[in-house]
């Protein structure tokens, strides 16, 4: 054990400790939400480690989340009988900045105060939010397990350094003491402190008590007063906002437990919710964001989806309930037949799971499909919807299992210019989601061979008719010439450099539309889409492009001859070239260049040639 020690802040921490303190706020309130946040996650955490370990409960199984306040000492106190900290982890946990949240936070400010007020209510910044309202705060924690005598207090002022101290503790869990600042007396109220709670905190599982207080008349009419009767109440509705029916939840309740999960501060673009019952029961809630995380790319990050089991925290990130090219998606899943103590590798394994990720790439296809089709009337916003920003219309794909909604489809329609307002114009989502995550999505043609159809039609090019991101294969297809057998496509780097390639002359001449290529995925996912709905798709810089009936006679005679004549030239050219080119052709592709370079049939793109270059190979 220590003995009452002094230690600094990690450099960061201080850092971001004296823009919380220094700051002004006009949402101070959030601080509230961390801390219980918090205290949801240790008791998480506890349920978790007691699967094994029954003995960790103590004598206290039930767990919750009590909120109090003492006027005279100006303090709020927020505690738990969670997992609690030992105290290496109170120095670890409260002293540095672990949370990916928060470092992107810091990556986001700008130094100009008002604007990073903003964003730190937006954002949150975790435990330190505390000194938003606070001028010191103290934390008393025994680690579940850990005997009385190994109790922690951590104390801070929230400048350069925190003090931590063994104390005697016999109670398990955690509470946080905020000596509050003069200008945060408002929160000293049941009242004020309840309304927050049900704003931020109504869809914790967990109860969140309160003591009650009842008016007691003063006496000699001096006026009465609030007293505590030393009952305590819950204060939210305490059961996970995912096992309530639809029609129970707000839109802005589904958008808070969005953004609590996330860490994100945007609303989502859509999401659904729903009730599987069948072979395999589990409720999901899946959420698909406005906008990327930065570590989109890392392929080890996997998607954002919470497992839980009966109501149960297991695991964040679980991947193997969606597949890799779906990892944007944020949710949670919560099965009903998966045992609690089911790890990682089971988890591969399991029957259960693959009809989830089965079930669950389902909707978010759907959710998809929905998007776009609305993205194509685009006029269908603003006639009293009832699912403006939620997945509530999407149609139950195929399905192979009962999917109950858990939504009253009679409930009372939202006003759509509310909703609007609040969600923006359901039909420009499908461009948004897809400038976001469309390249993502298109790893999903080398990955998910059973719905790489559902795929295709989701993809959105730009084309030489089109310099938007919006053209569908099935527009390409309807738009498609007499004659014409064959999607044309090319890859490079640039719209600029695929438009301006030579090698597009003769598809302009002849006014064929030829979709633009530029996603850094585009290539290799091409090669698992040779066709679609039966047309075969082309890239216009392989081999002898062969335009079939798109050819007149005349060309092909005129081209035929050509050949012949300037075969001695192509002898030179081949001689000339032997350790560079493989031939040298005559070709109708050209208009205006003298000449291009393309590659075999069947030979490796210069496109995804340059990219393997580039990836050092
Ligand atoms: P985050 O919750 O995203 O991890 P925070 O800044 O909110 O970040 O909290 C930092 C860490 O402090 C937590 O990860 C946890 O380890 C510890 N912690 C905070 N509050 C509690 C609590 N009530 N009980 C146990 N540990 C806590
Ligand atoms: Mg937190």
């Amino acid at each position: 054990t220590i003995s009452k020690t002094k230690l600094p802040f990690q450099a960061e921490v201080a850092q971001l400790l004296h823009l919380v303190t220094h700051s002004l706020y006009s949402n101070k309130e959030i601080f509230l939400r961390e801390l219980i946040s918090n205290a949801s996650d240790a008791c998480d955490k506890l349920r978790f480690e007691a699967i094994d370990q029954p003995a960790l409960y103590e004598d206290q199984p039930n767990l919750e989340v009590r909120v109090s306040f003492d006027p005279a000492a100006k303090t709020i106190t927020i505690a738990d009988n969670g997992i609690g900290l030992s105290q290496q982890e109170a120095i670890d946990n409260l002293g540095t900045i672990a949370k990916s949240g928060t470092r992107e936070f810091m990556s986001k400010l700008s130094g100009d105060q008002k604007a990073d007020a903003q964003l730190i209510g937006q954002f949150g910044v975790g435990f330190y939010s505390g000194f938003i309202v606070a001028d010191r705060i103290t934390v008393e924690s025994r680690r579940a397990g850990l005997p009385a005598a190994e109790g922690v207090r951590w104390v801070s002022a929230g400048a350069g350094d925190f003090e931590v101290d063994t104390i005697d503790r016999p109670q398990r869990g955690t509470s946080v003491t905020l000596h509050l600042r003069d200008d945060a007396n408002e929160y000293l109220n049941a009242w004020k402190l309840k309304s927050v709670i049900g704003k931020y905190s109504d869809h914790i599982s967990l109860p969140i008590l309160m003591e009650k207080e009842e008016w007691k008349e003063g006496e000699d009419s001096k006026g009465g007063s609030m007293v505590k009767t030393g009952e305590w109440e819950t204060v939210n509705q305490a059961n996970a906002l995912w096992s309530r029916a639809k029609k129970d939840i707000t839109e802005e309740q589904y958008v808070e437990f969005y953004k609590n999960i996330s860490h994100d501060y945007d609303a989502p673009l859509a999401w659904s919710h729903n009730r599987v019952e069948g072979n395999t029961e589990y409720t999901q809630l899946l959420y698909i964001p406005a906008k990327a995380p930065m570590d989109l790319w890392n392929r080890d990050k996997h998607a954002g989806v919470k497992l839980y089991v009966k109501r149960v925290f297991i695991m964040d990130d679980a991947e193997s309930l969606l597949p890799s090219y779906l990892r944007f998606v944020k949710g949670v899943i919560d099965s009903a037949d998966l045992p609690l103590n089911v790890s990682r590798e089971l988890l591969q394994e399991s029957r259960d799971v693959k009809a989830i990720r089965e079930g669950s790439t389902k909707r978010v296809l759907g959710m998809l499909e929905d998007l776009a089709k609305k993205q194509k009337t685009g006029s269908e916003s603003g006639e009293g919807k009832i699912d403006v920003g939620s997945g509530e219309s999407v149609p139950s794909p195929e399905p192979t299992e009962g999917v109950t909604d858990v939504v009253d489809k009679n409930a009372q329609p939202t006003p759509a210019a509310e909703a609007a307002a609040e969600f923006g114009d359901e039909s420009g989502k499908y461009a948004k989601f897809y400038a976001e995550f469309g390249a993502v999505l298109k790893e999903g043609l080398g990955e998910d061979f059973v719905n790489r159809d559902r795929i295709a039609k989701l993809l959105r090019f730009a084309s030489t008719t089109s310099d938007t991101v919006s053209v569908s294969l099935a527009d390409y297809k309807s738009r498609m010439k007499e004659g014409q057998d064959a999607i044309y496509y090319i890859t490079a780097d640039s719209l600029a450099a695929a438009k301006n390639s030579p090698q597009l002359e003769i598809f302009r001449k002849k006014g064929i539309e030829v979709l633009l290529m530029t996603d850094r995925v585009d290539e290799w996912a091409l090669n698992y889409l040779t066709e679609f709905d039966g047309t075969q798709l082309q890239s216009v810089a392989k081999g002898a492009v062969d335009l079939g009936k798109l050819q007149d006679e005349a060309e092909k005679k005129a081209a035929e001859e050509a050949a012949e004549s300037f075969r001695p030239v192509l002898e030179r050219l081949k001689e000339a070239l032997k350790d560079k080119a493989e031939d040298v052709r005559v070709t109708t592709r050209l208009v205006d260049s003298p000449a291009c370079l393309v590659v075999q049939d069947g030979g490796m793109s210069t496109q995804l040639a340059r990219m393997l270059k580039q990836a050092g190979q």
